[in-house]
């Protein structure tokens, strides 16, 4: 029995995870679960899973949360606070930790579970765009394994040669090609995309997925994102990491070899094929996700992307070529534009306006250590609030 932590239950690939660990009762104990706020779903949660911990960062909840367990004569024990979080991610009972915290607020656990050699399953991509180098340090010295979650790197990962290793360099690889479904975007016109609404941009056409990782995906920051993801786990130059559209969102990404191969994986789009894969590795489990019929299906169609009506990807590239602090500053600003979108205090091209207008403030420098990754992000958060302010100034 392997003992299994989720940070972000509650959220869609938290419970996707519980979906598939669910299955395999006999392998896998659920030891902690872990989230900000939802005390309701928590609680469901605790009732089907029964784990010895239960952490929420908001205090309230929290104490909502232990009134019901108390209640209802669970043995969970509730944690409180943000600490908490990375409490039970290095728990000694847990063998396996599933990050799938949105955010930056995902990156002190993640790290607290690298450090403590766990068996890592990286959904929380932006932990890797603000601090790839210390998480890869930190899971080097403690030998902890990283499996990546995001469909793109998962389906890297499994086409590298002998199972890659995350951030070691590929031997014989040209380059890695991440497909794109293009969001729900992908063929509105350029002066159109200034009065999409939130509820449009987060009804992603091939995917169901919280909120933020939604808005990225329409304004195509995830695949930014995504990029400087790929060049921290398989050591691997931004040059070497390219896009294109796939709007079927079959083929995961690929893996082009010297000597002309390329590799691809594909499945149905359900995020329970790459948990499951990364759950079981080095072995195979079952997800629960039905077999891909490619006659059904049909025609799967590739396409380049469009920088102009998508800018945030050419802001990504450019960030990721930069390096040092460039990433942090933009994961960061990126942030607070997505949750003023989502609350309908920016419109959607304003997303990377703000964006733009920090990196084009931001001096990039070398990140030498957390403090410095924390410092920068700390910076971006308070020059893209200023953004906001002075866009509403000038009535834009
Ligand atoms: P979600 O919004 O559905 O869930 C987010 C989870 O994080 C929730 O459990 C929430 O309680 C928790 N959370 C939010 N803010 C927090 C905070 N400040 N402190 C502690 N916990 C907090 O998001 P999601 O779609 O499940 O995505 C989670 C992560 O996985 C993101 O980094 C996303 O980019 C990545 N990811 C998601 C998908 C997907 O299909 N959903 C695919 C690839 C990668
Ligand atoms: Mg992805």
């Amino acid at each position: 029995m392997k003992g299994v932590v989720v940070l972000g239950s509650t959220g869609s690939i938290g419970e996707n995870t519980l979906d598939v660990a669910s299955r395999h009762s006999d392998r896998y104990r659920i030891v902690a679960l872990a989230a900000h706020s939802n005390h309701e779903t928590l609680f469901a949660q605790c009732q089907r899973f029964r784990p010895e911990f239960a952490a929420l960062v908001d205090r309230a909840g929290a104490s909502k949360l232990a009134e019901c367990v108390a209640a209802s004569g669970l043995g969970t024990r509730v944690l409180a606070g943000a600490d908490a979080l990375s409490t039970v991610a290095s728990l000694p009972q847990a063998d396996i930790v599933m990050a799938a915290i949105v955010g930056a607020a995902g990156l002190a656990p993640t790290l607290a579970a690298a450090a403590a050699g766990k068996k890592l399953l990286l959904a929380n991509k932006e932990t890797l765009v603000l601090a790839g180098s210390l998480l890869l340090e930190a899971a080097r010295t403690s030998g902890a394994q990283i499996l990546p979650i995001d469909s793109e790197h998962n389906a890297i990962f499994q086409c590298l040669p002998s199972r890659g290793e995350p951030g070691v360099a590929p031997r014989g690889v040209s380059r890695v090609v991440l497909t794109a479904s293009g969001g729900p975007f992908l063929k509105t016109r350029r002066e159109d995309l200034a009065s999409v609404t939130p509820e449009q941009a987060v009804a992603h056409p091939n995917w169901r997925m919280g909120p933020k990782i939604s808005v990225d995906s329409a304004t195509l920051m995830n695949k930014g994102l995504e990029i400087i993801e790929a060049c921290h786990l398989f050591s691997i130059a931004p040059e070497r990491v390219n896009v294109v559209i796939h709007p079927q969102s079959i083929v995961h990404s690929l893996v082009e070899y010297e000597d002309g191969s390329v590799l691809a994986q594909m499945s149905q789009p359900d995020m329970r094929v790459p948990i499951a894969h990364a759950l079981g590795w080095p072995e195979r489990i079952a997800s629960g996700v039905p077999a891909l019929d490619l006659v059904q299906i049909g025609r799967l169609s590739f396409e380049a992307p469009d920088l102009e009506r998508f800018p945030c990807l050419a802001l990504a590239q450019e960030a990721a070529r930069t390096g040092g602090s460039a990433p942090a500053v933009m994961n960061a600003a990126n942030e607070i534009a997505v949750a003023a979108f989502l609350g309908r205090r920016l419109n959607f091209a304003g997303i990377a306006g703000v964006i733009e207008s920090v990196l084009q403030q931001h001096e990039a420098r070398p990140l030498q250590g957390l403090d410095d990754a924390l410092a920068a992000d700390a910076w971006a958060r308070e020059r893209a609030q200023a953004a906001l302010t002075s866009r509403h100034a000038a009535g834009a």
